[in-house]
């Protein structure tokens, strides 16, 4: 389908955006990648009268380090953050899962902020961000503000990121040496996670000295399973053991019932699925 007529402008600063973005009120619309919004557009379930095209502010795209925090512009294309060494070194979390997400197409179109502020609850990557604490930095009219990624998802599609303002960057803290994994449930090869589990454990000794799993699809923001972090804790790297740990990571959720399983299977699929990517994590 055809989109309804909008007005199109693609400014070069953060701040051009903002005024743009002030100026069009309720009718204004971010453009990052496209993926989401596009098809959104052409199904004509929005119709905005103005387009603000983020691609050409410079600086809003990129991975750098800031002390103990790895920093991902949100204009950063899924396939750069699947790619960059920096990433694989002190965030492998999201490394692995920017890997699972879509098909080279849209990984290369897609932003790392675009997918965060869509929150999808199906989305990859949300999970991971809670799990590994970041912190989302969000220019608005009254200046810069960061928000901490326990209060930065508020709902279905639903962010901390209000109308008049836009996502600059993510700011993540290191978790170098750590071994992690994404374990993403489809049935067929790129589809949207039926349950996703992220881990990322630090091992001392073949012991699990910290743990953080966040849960995709089980609800309609993303989830930590903060009763299984705490069990695996002193937990030995082995299959009995961290199965019993984490058996229960479904429990208290409540997940989605569609054509791809109900909410009992999703839960029964969040332990399986945990116990995999934290003996996954442990060799990774
Ligand atoms: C065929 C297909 C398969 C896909 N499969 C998966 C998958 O398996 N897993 C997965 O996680 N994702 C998947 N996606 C979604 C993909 O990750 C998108 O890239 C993502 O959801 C949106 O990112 P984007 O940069 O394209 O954002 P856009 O589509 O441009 O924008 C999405 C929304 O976020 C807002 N927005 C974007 N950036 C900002 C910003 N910086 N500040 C404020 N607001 C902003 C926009 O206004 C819009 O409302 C798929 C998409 C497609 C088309």
């Amino acid at each position: 389908m055809i989109p309804e007529a909008f007005d199109y402008a693609a400014p070069t600063t953060v701040e051009e955006a903002l005024t743009l973005l002030a100026q069009a009120g309720d009718d204004g619309k971010i453009l990052a990648g496209g993926q989401s919004l596009i098809p959104v557009l052409k199904l004509r379930l929005a119709a905005p009268e103005q387009i603000i095209d983020l691609g050409k502010i410079a600086g809003l795209s990129g991975v750098s380090e800031d002390g103990d925090s790895l920093v991902i512009g949100a204009m950063t294309s899924h396939h750069v953050v699947a790619n960059d060494p920096l990433v694989a070194l002190h965030a492998g979390l999201i490394q692995k899962a920017s890997q699972t997400v879509a098909d080279p197409q849209v990984r290369h179109r897609g932003t790392f902020g675009g997918a965060l502020v869509h929150a999808d609850p199906a989305g990859d990557l949300l999970a991971p961000a809670l799990a590994l604490d970041a912190a989302f930095v969000i220019a608005g009219p009254g200046g810069t503000r960061t928000v901490p990624a326990d209060d930065f998802f508020r709902g279905l599609f639903t962010t901390a990121v209000g109308e008049d303002e836009i996502l600059t960057e993510v700011r993540i803290p290191k978790t170098t040496g750590w071994g992690s994994d994404y374990q993403k449930f489809t049935r067929v090869a790129q589809q949207w996670s039926i349950v996703g589990v992220a881990a990322a454990i630090r091992v001392e000794g073949g012991t699990i000295a910290e743990a953080r799993i966040g849960l995709t699809n089980m609800g309609s923001v993303p989830l930590r399973a903060t009763a299984v972090e705490q069990a695996l804790v002193g937990c030995a790297l082995e299959a009995a053991a961290v199965e019993a740990a984490t058996a229960a990571a479904g429990d208290g959720t409540d997940p989605p019932s569609d054509t791809n399983g109900d909410a009992d299977f999703r839960r029964h699929l969040a332990g399986v699925l945990t116990a995999r990517a934290v003996l996954a994590a442990g060799v990774a």
